[in-house]
């Protein structure tokens, strides 16, 4: 199996801390600079218009000497970390803070033209060739009496200003190596708790294909993967069983049609090659006749069972049927085989007429196959009771006789397809075990309910509900 999930994850975790990194080191880098730039230029500016309003215009009003401005503006830069100069509006530069020696200067900065700000108060440029690298440069303008005689001009080295963004920018990138970090922890934890689980819930799954239903994947956490596990473990419980059953079903199917096959084969053979004569051939024809018959019941029985899918619904035709009528006619047709073994079948049937709602037919054969066994397994001479009850709008019809019973450890299995008790087996050699699997199919079918009571040696009864009909 290829571990693709864990690679799929683990590759969306690289690219996901890659694109991250890449981001931060584009935009994030971008969009600092972009911010410490103009916080630095604004505050720069601040300076810049103080300085121009109160120092420089008590120059140009007469009230400060240059030498004095001078000496402000050295200690302002100094502190600022800055240069600042002062300049009239043709670009004569009159003060520099970096240059002491020639206040007043006849140096003109080439090219000065105030509008190359634009509508901003500052510029990054190298200022008209005044630096060899990029500075950060606002101006402020000198008033004195309403009219422009000059500009105070604050210069930073923008390297100084982008030193404090990387400053910012290492905090991200330490913040983002702390997330991805985390994410790594995240998947690791991922990896075992859900990861592991599912490599082997489909491990097992794999085995389960091989046919193996014998591994359990072990897994009994309360979440959604514990409640896969279990239900994994339940499915491959139940094919396991239901393998079991089919084998044992067709066993028991091929044992049953090989005896009655074997023995007819064995006596037509011998029938055939004179082993038994003329006058004896008869009594093996009836033989032969009797497993035939029984081969013909097992045929329609397993036929018959086979309408009942183990999930499909079998259609029910679903009327209003008198139930004492059905009982009635049941009990008819078993007179013969009754008077031959000297049984009675009483009848204590509530009312006249007892209607109830289910198939007619399916439930005829219900009370045949009850009244069939509860013959078969009485002892002669004996009494067998049929009962309909009426109680809380449902019918209990009751099957009762006074046979052999069933012994305690086979009470469970007579509903089993197939099964035979040992002291039954005796009694009936026709039986296919058959019989009250589709009685407990045709009574579930109903959403009804059939039990059994019984004592080894002392007698048998059946109970099962009908739904009474309304009026
Ligand atoms: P078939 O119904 O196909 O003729 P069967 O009667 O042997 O065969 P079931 O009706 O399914 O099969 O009954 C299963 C087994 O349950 C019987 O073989 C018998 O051992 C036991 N059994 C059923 N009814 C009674 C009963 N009334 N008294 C004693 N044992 C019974
Ligand atoms: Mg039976």
């Amino acid at each position: 199996m290829k571990r693709t999930l864990y690679l799929k994850f683990l590759s969306g975790y690289l690219v996901f801390a890659l694109l991250g990194f890449a981001l931060v080191s584009t935009v994030t880098n971008h969009g600092l600079r972009n911010q410490v730039e103009t916080l630095e230029a604004r505050t720069l500016y601040t300076e810049c218009t103080e300085i121009a309003s109160r120092y420089a215009l008590n120059y140009y009003n007469g009230s400060m000497e240059l030498a004095d401005l001078h000496g402000h503006l050295e200690t302002f830069s100094h502190y600022m970390n800055t240069r600042i100069e002062v300049i009239d509006i043709s670009g004569r530069i009159i003060i520099d803070s970096a240059n002491n020696a020639a206040p007043d200067s006849d140096t003109v900065i080439d090219g000065f033209d105030i509008s190359d700000f634009g509508s901003k108060y500052y510029m990054v440029s190298r200022f008209y060739n005044t630096f060899s690298e990029n500075h950060l440069t606002v101006f402020a303008p000198i008033t004195p009496n309403y009219r422009v005689r000059g500009y105070v001009l604050i210069h930073k080295p923008i390297a100084d200003i982008y030193a404090y963004s990387y400053d910012l920018l290492n905090v991200v990138y330490l913040t983002l190596l702390f997330i991805f970090l985390l994410a790594f922890v995240i998947l690791f934890l991922f990896s075992l708790l859900i990861y592991r689980p599912i490599r082997k819930i489909t491990s097992v799954a794999d085995a389960y294909i091989d046919g193996d239903f014998s591994q359990k994947i072990n897994i009994h956490t309360e979440d959604e993967l514990g409640h896969l596990a279990a239900a994994f473990d339940y499915m491959a419980n139940e094919l396991n069983t239901l393998e079991d059953d089919q084998r044992k079903f067709v066993s028991n199917v091929s044992h049953d049609f090989r005896s009655p096959l074997t023995s007819i084969k064995g006596y037509i053979e011998a029938i055939l090659d004179g082993t038994i004569p003329y006058e004896m051939q008869d009594k093996y024809l009836n033989i032969i006749l009797f497993e035939t018959e029984r081969l013909n019941k097992l045929t329609s029985s397993l036929l018959e069972l086979n309408k009942f899918g183990s999930h499909g619904k079998t259609i029910l035709y679903i009327k209003s049927f008198d139930i004492n009528y059905i009982i009635r006619m049941t009990a008819l047709t078993f007179e013969g085989i009754c008077s031959e073994k000297h049984i009675s079948i009483e009848l204590i049937l509530s009312g006249q007429n007892l209607y109830v709602t289910a198939d007619m037919a399916k439930i005829q054969q219900v009370i045949y196959n009850l009244t069939d066994n509860a013959i078969k397994f009485s002892h002669p001479d004996s009494s067998i009771t049929i009962e309909t009850t009426e109680k809380n709008g449902k019918v209990f019809v009751s099957v009762k006789d006074s046979g052999i019973g069933i012994p305690g450890d086979s009470l469970k299995k007579i509903w089993e397809r197939f099964y035979k008790t040992d002291v039954s087996r005796g009694k009936d050699k026709r039986g296919t075990g058959l019989g009250l699997a589709i009685v407990k199919e045709i009574i579930q079918a109903h959403d009804e309910n059939i039990n059994v009571i019984s004592t080894e040696g002392v007698g048998t009864e059946f109970i099962f509900t009908l739904s009474l009909t309304k009026e």
